[in-house]
């Protein structure tokens, strides 16, 4: 089945990477919905979050460290940023790779719509 990061994370489908280690990856989203906008993705093939177990726990924990030395380089650490999952239809998953958005740059409200 085809899937649009598993493309990004082959180099098939161009895309701004910010960030790229062994098993993560990070790039700008295509429709950014704030000044900064980074998806983070694992290169495993993932379909959401609630797709994780156990074996998963370091690269998900890699995965915040990585979002949070992103928003320093992007200098979004002191102002502040959001991590979201949306997992699954309720919450708009619209690409079924586990993928987390990086989100800053602007003040956001809460609760998300
Ligand atoms: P979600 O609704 O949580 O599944 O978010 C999917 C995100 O992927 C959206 O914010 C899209 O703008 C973004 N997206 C989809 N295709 C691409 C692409 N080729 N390059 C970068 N971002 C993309």
């Amino acid at each position: 089945m085809s899937c649009i990061f598993c493309d990004i994370r082959e180099k098939k489908v161009p895309a701004e990477i910010v960030y790229e280690d062994e098993d993560i990856m990070a790039f700008r989203d295509a429709d950014p919905r704030a000044p900064v906008h980074i998806l983070i993705i694992p290169k495993k093939h993932i379909l959401s979050l609630s797709e994780i177990d156990e074996e998963d726990r370091e690269l998900i924990g890699r995965i915040c460290r990585v979002a949070a030395r992103i928003a320093r380089q992007e200098s979004i650490a002191r102002s502040g940023f959001r991590l979201v999952v949306n997992s699954g239809p309720d919450a708009g998953q619209a690409v079924d790779h586990l993928h987390f958005h990086l989100l800053g740059g602007r003040s956001m409200s809460w609760p998300p719509g």
